[in-house]
């Protein structure tokens, strides 16, 4: 089993995921895909007047401030033009795909953060009306009878919480998740960059191995949202994935490149 995270950054190539996700689910690999959507949410959300608003908590870790309003949007853009687009991709290549957010089935579960501490003009301050969460619980069970079924299941936030209320939560913290709780062999995070790089964006500075009992080490390296990958990566290797590969998605093969160790191989 395998869980395959692609970005929702600028400059990735949705056509060669698929298609090579395509291949290898031909070809008899069980995975799930996970996706992102920013980019595009960012686009959508200027387009209707309402602009993304980002915050960065006191240990500098930049998130979305997901207002009500922000959070339809957000859901638009994930569970409906994205999510779909990827599904219409996979089902033109003859694969029997399924996408669902983390809110149907409960898939992905975790508690509410409805107030954010946020660093703005040098100030610590509190944001109430966050509708943001982190993935603390996985239902395996939903993923497992769409597997057994011959479904290919493809998900995104949001997430539930215990509530029942949409979360908007981190798509790498979540497939790290995912990837525990399905005992994934190897966990690829696929972006729009080569991998984790030293001196971002020097592509030359590439690194090409990180051994997971080190991974936090490399934290200092991850600017803003890089940071949730290199957490996410701790996060599955504790939790008994084989694997981590932060691999690049913009053309080629990305997933079959990633398998092959190019990119940043977390082990
Ligand atoms: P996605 O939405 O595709 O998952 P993110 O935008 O969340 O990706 O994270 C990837 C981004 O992280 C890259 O596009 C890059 O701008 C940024 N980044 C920050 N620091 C680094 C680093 N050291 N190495 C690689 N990318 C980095």
């Amino acid at each position: 089993m395998i869980v395959v995270k692609v970005g929702g950054s600028a400059g990735i190539d949705y056509d060669a995921v698929c298609a090579d996700i395509a291949r290898l689910w031909k070809e008899g690999r069980r995975l799930v895909l996970v996706h992102g959507g920013s980019g595009e949410t960012n686009r959508v959300a200027e387009a209707l007047g309402h602009p993304p608003r980002f915050v960065t908590s006191p240990s500098g870790y930049t998130s979305r401030f997901t207002d009500r309003q922000t959070l339809e949007i957000f859901e638009m853009v994930y569970c409906g033009k994205m999510n779909k687009g990827i599904v219409e991709r996979l089902q033109r290549l003859g694969v029997n795909a399924v996408g669902l957010s983390g809110l149907d089935g409960r898939i992905f579960e975790g508690k509410h953060k409805d107030s954010v501490r946020a660093v703005e003009d040098g100030k610590v301050k509190i944001l109430r009306g966050d509708h943001t969460g982190t993935v603390e619980k996985v239902n395996t069970g939903l993923i497992e009878l769409l597997l057994q079924g011959g479904y290919l299941p493809v998900l995104t936030p949001p997430a539930a919480s215990y509530e029942g209320v949409a979360i908007n939560v981190d798509g790498d913290r979540a497939s790290a998740a995912l990837a525990v709780g399905l005992k994934a062999q190897a966990l690829l995070l696929l972006s729009n960059v080569p991998g984790l790089l030293r001196h971002f964006p020097d592509e030359a500075s590439l690194i090409r191995e990180i051994a997971a009992a080190n991974v936090e080490d490399y934290l200092e390296f991850a600017q803003d949202r890089m940071k949730k990958k290199v957490l996410g990566a701790a996060e599955a290797v504790a939790g008994g994935v084989g694997r981590v590969i932060f691999g690049d998605a913009r053309a080629g093969e990305p997933v079959s490149a990633a398998l092959n160790g190019q990119g940043t191989v977390v082990s």
